[in-house]
């Protein structure tokens, strides 16, 4: 019988703190501090690598996701030649 491992979403260090993942701007402070936040725990998280990957390649626009803002995202796509 094959036993189920689950996904790297399993792992994830922010299951439970999306309002700190999907702040509205960042270029309010408050905001921002969320934002800051919700780096912070990235940098913690064991799957940030698989994270940033599917991020990428699935071309999300919003959020942080793997340590990186949206500009972060579309910055590191560009630089990674990801179409
Ligand atoms: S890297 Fe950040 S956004 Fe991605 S799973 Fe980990 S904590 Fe969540």
């Amino acid at each position: 019988m094959k036993v189920e491992t689950g996904t790297w979403t399993d792992l994830a260090a922010c299951r439970g703190k999306s309002d700190l993942f999907f702040p509205r701007t960042y270029r309010d402070t408050y905001e921002r501090s969320k934002a800051d936040r919700a780096i912070a725990i990235c940098n913690t998280c064991p799957v940030m690598q698989q994270c940033r990957t599917y991020a990428l390649h699935a071309h999300e626009r919003f959020g942080i996701w793997g340590a990186l803002t949206p500009d972060g995202l579309r910055d590191e796509r560009r630089r990674l030649r990801i179409t």
